[in-house]
């Protein structure tokens, strides 16, 4: 065989916008919860490819449905359906309260079409005006320019305006505020269970309990962004189901695929109506390549073992955290569910996220942040116990260098 093209990681520098600084190794090959780079040396993987990698890296489930997938059919396009994608649309439908699915590529589309599918409901209303969207300040839902917009924090799109209008935002958890801006006009609020790259910020019960009771007052839409937090994040299949609050429109990507690309919007026979033919599309969305990966991957996920063993982690990572912690105080506070976990840096380490994930490299251990005051571990879903024991030594030694 040919050899490939030797690369560098300074060659990222070299060739590619610039719009990421990735750490300075470059991981070539992965198995479960441990990651290899160019030199061979091992990581241990605490961020999952950010809440993705559910099942690790090379599961033989996913590995097998893509490879035999692969030998069948890659793609149609949406002049055709497929079978893979009608497959998955019934596991999605019959285990949620969704009624039907819009698939996309990634959890950017999925609010996408969310927000356009409230606007274009809010419109079929008659009543005028009724285009409003209550969004909250510090989520966080994609990087297309509706998204960003909706997104609540105002470095990710200022940059970018004229921006899209008739977006409120309103502090997060705060659902007097929430009722002083939804009226007859909101066709939409959108709104993360827990605000994931916000800082690991769990939505109040009684909050998310009010928005439905005043989307169920004015006509809106009620969109859960279970980007991060869907499929199995965080002990439950959706994290709806620990709240007691039906959403009208769910979305759902990152773990969905378990690395490969794809996004979904969940909604009711109520709405799903209104994206009549050719009123929204993508070429690639529900792609057989994408759902076969996805199937397989929220078949093997959806399982009470599987879901109570990361409702076991989720306790097995925070007693570790906090013997950590016990020695170290480092951190103010450990939060989260499931394998959502944030730790909250004490006000004396304000600012050292970052650092402490460049430590976490150096040490084998690959780390998240969610703003710069908080770590974030989103692990495979199965990782075993002993990987977990491993991680937590090498991410003492990092923060060892924190003292320094
Ligand atoms: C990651 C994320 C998104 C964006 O998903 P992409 O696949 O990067 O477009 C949207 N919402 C939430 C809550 C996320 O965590």
């Amino acid at each position: 065989m040919e050899q490939p093209i030797s690369v560098t990681r300074s060659n990222f520098n070299d060739w590619m916008v610039p719009v990421f600084a990735p750490a300075n190794f470059i991981p070539v090959r992965g198995e479960g919860s441990r990651i290899w780079d160019q030199e061979n040396k091992e990581y241990i993987d605490f961020a999952g490819g950010i809440a993705v990698n559910a099942l690790g890296h090379a599961h033989p489930v996913a590995v097998n449905a893509l490879t035999e997938q692969a030998k069948k059919l890659w793609h149609v396009g949406n002049g055709y359906t497929n079978e893979p994608v009608l497959r998955l649309a019934k596991q999605l439908t019959e285990n949620t309260f969704a009624d039907k699915v819009f698939f996309c590529n990634s959890g950017a589309e999925a609010n996408e079409a969310a927000l356009k599918l409230a606007r274009k409901v809010g419109l079929d209303s008659g009543v005028a005006g009724k285009s409003g969207i209550v969004a909250f300040k510090n989520a966080f839902h994609g990087r297309t320019l509706f998204t960003v917009s909706a997104g609540g924090q105002p470095k990710y799109s200022q940059d970018f305006a004229p921006l899209p209008n008739g977006i409120n935002h309103v502090a997060f958890n705060d659902l007097d505020a929430a009722k002083a801006v939804i009226n007859e006009q909101t066709c939409a609020v959108i709104v993360e269970p827990i605000q994931g790259e916000g800082g690991v910020i769990p939505a109040d019960i009684e909050f998310l309990k009010g928005l439905r009771a005043l989307c169920d007052e004015f006509g809106a839409l009620l969109i859960f962004d279970e980007v991060q937090t869907g499929v199995g994040r965080t002990g439950s299949l959706y994290a709806y189901m620990n709240t007691g609050v039906i959403p009208d429109v769910l979305t759902t990507a990152k773990a969905l695929g378990g690395g490969f690309p794809v996004g979904a919007m969940l909604t009711t026979d109520k709405y799903a109506p209104h994206f009549s033919v050719g009123t929204h599309g993508t070429t690639y969305g529900g792609n057989p390549l994408a759902s076969a990966v996805a199937g397989a991957v929220f078949e093997f996920i959806n399982t009470p073992e599987v879901l109570e063993g990361v409702k076991h982690r989720h306790q097995y990572f925070l007693d570790a955290l906090n013997t950590l912690n016990a020695e170290h105080q480092i951190f103010e506070e450990i939060r989260g569910q499931g394998l959502l976990i944030g730790c909250v840096l004490k006000a004396e380490y304000a600012g050292k996220a970052k650092d402490i994930t460049t430590w976490a490299g150096e040490e084998g251990l690959l780390a998240l942040i969610a703003g710069p005051d908080v770590v974030r571990f989103t692990p495979s879903l199965i990782i075993p116990e002993q990987d977990i024991d491993e991680g937590i030594a090498r991410l003492k030694r990092a923060l060892a260098k924190l003292a320094k």
